[in-house]
């Protein structure tokens, strides 16, 4: 429902979290049922992850009592269920087998019960029923194929495989541990705003995630996919080809 991401400069810090649950409070209009966050950082060997049922409060407890790492990286939702009831195991982000990636995901993806199936017979374990946690698995998968093709992690390039195979509405944006440094996104029908900074950037499903940090934006189009560095933002099609952009200043105040 809310989704908001932030890549950050070096050495990791808590702003990632700061930024990513300032988002989500902003993002809190929409409604939800649960909320969750997923922070990388250099040296990490798994996405670390926090999720809770209920209010935003639900979960700034639970970090207050037991602390998230520093973090370079990081990207938030607020759920509103439409695959599986509200539940601190349904609520997002999503985690990969191996746990090096997560996903966020505003949506539906229809075709998710045919990719469970693969999944399920290749001896892939759920700990959900949601859809998200479908696409989570099978872009861990690609991602862990990516890396046997070249040689080194491309999260980006596996976002845009699975987003190839997708049917049905998605805004998803992952983080993978391996690559600390970026956090990547994808959208079809379910739109995907850009936050430009300065040493730092940040995705939104809409402006308000990120408008206390800047009013400069870009809109991605659909079927377009986003790679956001501290100090880059590339935009592409889902096959890799470069597109046009689309900046705007955002006209109200924070
Ligand atoms: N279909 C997903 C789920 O039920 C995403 C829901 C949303 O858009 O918040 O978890």
């Amino acid at each position: 429902c809310g989704i908001v991401g932030y890549a950050g400069s070096t050495p990791a810090c808590s702003k990632p979290l700061e930024v990513c649950l300032q988002g989500l409070s902003r993002l809190e209009y929409r409604g939800y049922d649960s909320a969750g966050v997923a922070l990388s950082a250099p040296g990490m060997q798994r996405v670390a992850v926090r999720k809770k049922e209920g209010r935003l409060d639900n979960l700034v407890q639970s970090i207050d009592q037991t602390p998230l790492p520093d973090a370079t990286v990081g990207i938030g939702h607020t759920r509103w269920a439409t695959n599986g009831a509200p539940s601190d195991e349904n609520a997002h982000p999503h985690l990969s087998q191996n746990e090096k990636v997560a996903i966020i995901h505003n949506g539906i993806i229809e075709n998710a019960p045919q990719i469970k199936q693969e999944l399920l017979s290749e001896g892939y374990t759920f700990d959900s029923v949601t859809d998200t946690e479908v696409a989570a698995k099978l872009l861990g998968k690609v991602a862990d194929e990516v890396i046997a093709e070249t040689g080194h992690p491309d999260i980006f390039e596996a976002l845009r495989r699975v987003a190839r195979t997708f049917e049905g509405t998605f805004t998803i944006l992952a983080t993978d541990c391996r690559q600390p440094d970026v956090v990547v996104g994808a959208r079809h029908d379910s739109p995907l705003v850009v936050g430009l900074g300065e040493g730092e950037n940040f995705l939104g499903s809409d402006v308000a995630a990120f408008v206390a940090y800047t009013k400069q934006a870009l809109e991605l189009g659909q079927d377009e996919a986003v790679q956001i560095s501290a100090d880059s933002v590339t935009v592409t099609d889902f096959f890799g080809n470069d597109v046009e952009l689309r900046p705007f200043t955002v006209d109200w105040d924070a």
